[in-house]
């Protein structure tokens, strides 16, 4: 790149700088593309202002409460009863998230893309209009423009509600609170308020929450909500929302009614694409709006490419990071490289969390004929002397046939921590014998999964209809 002559007032016109857009934006400029990165909102995009590092930091001040609890069994005496201010917690987190977006904005800047601070609107497959009515023509465009909170079910009063991004910011804090939506985020912040003092209570429409995931883990998920004082309703869903002088009154589907301070709706993320004039460009969508890629996250238009969870493909920020690298490595760098959306790990972080890579062992038993599943569940040392009810969860899926671990699964403290390295092990293709060579790192709770010798429960796939599953 770089040396060419351009017709183009630049090689690569990118919207939206969150981890995806950022990422390709500072590696194409790497390549000697010129680039520049427009952004209506706040440089970092989700996860850096309202989402991952937000959240994470609310955990932490979550977490408090049982370090306080527990530290009684470990011979300690706390003065008085530890008290928390929201308002210091949201001005630190203001503090942390501001000096993030700094730094995305300085490296950007250092690798010589340029940055407008401007909403930009797609007019045709290789021009972008900006909020000030300049047009800038561009070689490549792509789109990382993320995803926006979905506010369902549409009820009467939904428009007291509000999203996790507003909750992160509430001037009072809520001492009620529904929240809506048994995914990540409604776990995640249900688990966070119960902690800072919310009476809290978790509506969603399924069985049990975090659809998707190891049954036994949305089970021991289920039941770690409850210990932590969260009103579950299962299969419930509100049905009206009410503003009076004592707070929002919420009817419920199964009859009932609750009184609380904020509704908190979780119930999912659809793709940015509003306002965007992907349709003027001719960009194929989805249904629910997600813009259409290949491998190579090139869309039907030849010079618009589109990155993270604007696709709707697995959206996690270090997925989006991935392809918008390697969009910037194909586009500009002249490489191959493919982006592998299989086995990557993830983490929900409840308290206690839950760490996972691979598949769970009902997806197991539906795509392999020998399934063995090795499973400990045991309570953590430190709940020994604090006393607490808890227990870690551990469960690994094994091809029978072939030995190779298929998924791993922990319901435990820093489940994600240990995701992350078992998320190498299993990319890799380890084998259940390679889990059992290694050696254990003693006292820990992640050792079990090297001591798991003695398998649980195996499954064959029947043979003939009728015949009996072992
Ligand atoms: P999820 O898709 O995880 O969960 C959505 C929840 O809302 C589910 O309980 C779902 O129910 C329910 N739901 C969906 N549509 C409706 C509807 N029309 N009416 C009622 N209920 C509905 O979305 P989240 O908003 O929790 O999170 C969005 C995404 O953000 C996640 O998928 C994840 O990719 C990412 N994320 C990742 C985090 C992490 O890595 N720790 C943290 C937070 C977010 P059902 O199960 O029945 O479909």
């Amino acid at each position: 790149m770089g040396a060419a002559v351009s017709t183009f007032d630049v090689d690569l016109f990118v919207i939206g700088a969150g981890s995806g857009g950022v990422r390709a934006a500072r590696i194409a400029a790497g390549y000697g593309a010129k680039v520049l990165v427009a952004e209506e909102f706040r440089i970092g995009g989700t996860c850096v202002i309202r989402g991952c590092v937000p959240k994470k930091l609310y955990v932490y001040a979550s977490r408090f409460k049982d370090e306080f609890e527990d530290a009684a069994g470990f011979g300690w005496t706390l003065p008085s009863a530890p008290i928390f201010d929201w308002s210091t917690l949201i001005a630190g987190k203001e503090k942390e998230i501001s000096r993030l977006s700094a730094i995305y904005k300085a490296n950007l800047e250092r690798a010589g893309v340029s940055v407008i601070e401007q909403r930009a609107q797609i007019v045709d497959a290789h021009t972008v209009k900006l909020t000030d009515g300049r047009q800038i023509s561009a070689k490549y465009i792509l789109v990382a423009t993320g995803g926006t909170p979905v506010l369902e079910p549409a009820i009467p009063g939904i428009e007291h509600a509000i999203s996790s991004n507003e909750l992160f910011d509430v001037p009072q804090f809520p001492k009620r609170l529904l929240v809506v939506g048994g995914g990540y985020i409604g776990v995640e912040f249900a688990s966070v308020f119960a902690r800072l003092g919310s009476d809290v209570a978790l509506t969603f429409r399924a069985d049990n929450v975090l659809r998707g995931f190891d049954e036994d883990m949305r089970a021991g998920v289920h039941d770690a909500l409850t210990h932590a004082g969260i009103k579950i309703h299962a299969g419930v869903l509100p049905t009206q929302i009410e503003k009076t002088a004592d707070g929002l009154v919420v009817a419920l589907s199964d009859g009932t009614a609750i009184t609380v301070d904020q509704v908190m709706i979780a119930t999912g993320r659809r793709p940015h694409v509003q306002g965007l004039g992907l349709e003027a460009a001719g960009v194929a969508m989805a249904k629910n709006g997600a813009i259409k890629v290949d491998h190579y996250s090139a869309t039907n238009v030849p010079s618009i490419y589109a990155v993270g969870d604007v696709t709707d493909r697995v959206n996690l920020t270090p997925v989006a990071i991935r392809e918008g690298h390697a969009f910037a490595d194909n586009v500009f760098g002249g490489k191959n490289v493919l982006v592998d959306h299989s086995d990557v790990p993830t983490a929900v972080f409840t308290t206690p969390e839950l760490g996972t890579v691979g598949i769970s062992e009902q997806v197991a038993r539906s795509q392999y004929d020998v399934v063995d599943i090795y499973s400990a569940s045991f309570r953590p040392m430190r709940a020994t002397l604090s006393g607490r009810a808890e227990k870690t969860l551990m469960k690994i899926i094994v091809d029978g046939t072939s030995d190779r671990v298929l998924g791993v699964h922990i319901l435990g403290h820093e489940a994600g921590e240990m995701a992350q390295l078992l998320g190498i092990a299993v990319r890799m293709g380890a084998t259940k014998a390679d889990f059992d060579a290694t050696m254990a790192v003693h006292p820990t709770a992640a050792e079990e999964l090297v001591t798991m010798r003695t398998r649980t429960t195996r499954y064959e796939r029947q043979a003939t209809p009728g015949q009996a599953a072992q």
